[in-house]
């Protein structure tokens, strides 16, 4: 018998479940892609609108309905549902809406796609991986949250810009909350096998303690900046999110910042937030021993107390 299709179930069919679905068609991550949404005509005119491109794309199926059951047997279900940041709110002022949606819809989710991995983008995102890894009982490596991978790829972006290199040429994580008190890995950081601390290349410059003030404060406000000028923030975390779909569907054993239940991870313990992780077929596996100097360790710690914080507060 030939293999089941692979096939994404997104819940949420908003600004960033719908460019998610535009991203995976774009680059082949999937066979088969369901969509969502309690806004049935929301749902319908997003499915109606991307079909209509299915002839540009890789050979793939795409449907959707306001009814859970579109989702059933799903592989991978990425949950994008629930309210966004406002201009000048929090990721972290969404949790209590975002928290009580996660509690209504993951067993229901799970009814009708036991065997899927969960993959979290609804912010607060570490702290909705984390509900809704109590919520669902699963393996941790089954219930993971796109992290920082998208504050790690704006870091990139500005580091590349500065040295005017290409941005897969840099290597740098952001690590620790999706949020405000996410961190820098400067220290480890790399460009072409050359510590970013030690580089200066002729025509290319050097990073400055300023400059690095400056791109860090830039990755932080990033978000706020994109919601201020066009209400949400949607193609960057739909490439970002395609990605690591490919990770998971493709087995690919790619290493990437996603939010995961840690145990004594440089001794932070019961908390979901982002480092360094090798994500496969099987979902997030263990995160890395990136090393840390001091400011980044106590930097990691204070973000794991934020979120557990705020998870705390909701009773979990
Ligand atoms: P949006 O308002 O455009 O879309 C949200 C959608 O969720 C709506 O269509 C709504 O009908 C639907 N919805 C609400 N409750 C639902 C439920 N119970 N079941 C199914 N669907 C439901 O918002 P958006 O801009 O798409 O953002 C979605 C979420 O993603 C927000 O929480 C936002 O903060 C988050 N986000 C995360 C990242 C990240 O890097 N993790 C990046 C961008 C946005």
């Amino acid at each position: 018998m030939p293999d089941k299709p692979s096939k994404i179930a997104i819940i949420g069919a908003g600004s960033v479940g719908a460019t998610i679905a535009y991203a995976c068609l774009l680059r082949g991550v999937a066979k088969s892609i369901a969509l969502y949404d309690v806004n049935s005509t929301k749902v319908e005119a997003e499915v109606l609108d991307l079909n209509h491109g299915l002839q540009f794309v890789p050979m793939a199926t795409l449907e959707g309905a306001a009814d859970l059951e579109v989702c059933r047997d799903a592989d991978v279900v990425v949950i994008t549902a629930g309210a966004k940041q406002k201009p000048g709110q929090t990721r972290m002022d969404l949790a209590s809406a975002n928290t009580a949606i996660c509690k209504d819809l993951i067993p229901r989710l799970l009814a009708v796609a036991p065997n899927a991995t969960l993959l979290l983008v609804t912010n607060p995102v570490d702290v909705i991986t984390y509900i809704t890894q109590k919520i669902s009982g699963l393996p941790r490596e089954r219930v993971f949250g796109s992290g920082t991978v998208l504050d790690s790829s704006r870091f990139r972006f500005l580091i590349a810009k500065r040295l005017r290199l290409a941005v897969q040429n840099v290597h740098a994580y952001i690590a620790g909350e999706h949020g405000d008190s996410e961190i820098p890995l400067w220290s480890s950081a790399h460009v072409g096998n050359i510590p970013l601390h030690d580089w200066a290349v002729q025509n290319h410059g050097k990073l400055t303690v300023r400059d690095r003030t400056e791109i860090f404060q830039n990755v932080k406000t990033a978000a706020y900046q994109v919601i201020q000028g066009k209400g949400a923030t949607n193609y960057a975390i739909g490439l970002a999110t395609a990605r690591i779909l490919e990770a998971v569907l493709h087995d690919e054993n790619r290493i990437l910042p996603v939010s995961t239940l840690l145990t004594d991870y440089h001794a932070i313990s019961d908390v979901c937030l982002s480092v360094p992780t090798i994500v496969n077929h099987t979902g997030a596996g263990q995160p890395l021993p990136v090393p840390l100097n001091d400011a980044e360790l106590a930097g990691l710690r204070n973000s794991a107390d934020t979120i557990r914080g705020v998870i705390r507060s909701l009773g979990f």
